[in-house]
């Protein structure tokens, strides 16, 4: 039965001395790590799903979808995917420290804003792609974020004039094997894993963690997950409090 911390004082006292012990731990992160930078989280009760839009969020953001409706797509894709103003909170920061101070070997997440690199993260395994990553489906030249923000309509490359599409899983988009190889690997070899600010709703990415062959699973949440039951310690508080060690 796991031990479960509500006081976010005590969650980063334990955090702490759990991360100070690792040597390859991995951080396996969702929407709620990046709710505290002001992005929306995708599936909570005030969340994308719960916005008025002509189609519902799931839809406007299938691979059918974008094939069939391209200009409404970037339209809701530039409102609510991209969102340049956000910065790395105290969780993203700590998480880069871990990793430069030898304890963290990598995080796999399931967001696409770029924010754990922003914050110095090197080892960042993006499930869902990024939206920092915008590639010609034509001839394979990439755009920055900025550049589909600015552009209007359906984004065309400069070079080619074919269809830039952001490097994001769309729904019914498989997901990138060699993503998906590095984390499980990643996972596998830890020694000490951290689930954080996600719902694990969301296969196969959630399905990730049941690689963890290591002796230990912390899950820092504030509503309950499935991953509850098999964590040592359960932290059920605000993430970025937690990571405030
Ligand atoms: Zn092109």
């Amino acid at each position: 039965m796991a031990c479960t911390i509500t006081d976010s004082q005590e969650a980063a006292s334990e955090l702490a001395k759990r991360f100070d012990r690792a040597r390859r731990a991995v951080f396996f992160g969702g929407a709620g790590v990046s709710t505290a930078s002001g992005i929306p989280d995708f599936r909570s009760a005030d969340g994308l799903y719960h916005q008025h839009f002509a189609y519902p969020p799931e839809e406007m953001l299938s691979h059918g979808f974008f094939i069939s409706h391209t200009e409404e797509f970037f339209d809701f894709y530039r409102e609510r995917m991209i969102c340049l103003t956000a910065r790395p909170n105290r969780a993203h920061a700590r998480l880069a420290e871990l990793e430069r101070e030898g304890h963290l070997a990598a995080v796999v997440t399931q967001n696409i804003d770029g924010l754990h690199q922003m914050a110095g993260s090197r080892a960042v395994h993006e499930l869902h792609g990024s939206v920092h990553r915008n590639v010609c489906q034509r001839c394979g030249e990439t755009y920055s974020a900025e550049w589909v923000l600015e552009s209007e309509g359906v984004p065309r490359c400069e070079k080619c004039g074919g269809l830039v599409k952001p490097d994001v899983v769309l729904y019914g988009e498989s997901l990138d094997e060699r993503v998906l190889i590095a984390s499980v690997q990643a996972i596998a070899q830890a020694d000490l894993l951290v689930i954080g600010g996600t719902s694990l709703v969301v296969y196969p990415a959630a399905g990730l963690v049941d690689y963890f062959g290591g002796s230990e699973v912390v899950v820092v949440n504030r509503d309950p997950t499935p991953a509850d039951s098999r964590a040592d310690l359960v932290c059920a508080c605000d993430i970025a409090a937690a990571f405030d060690f």
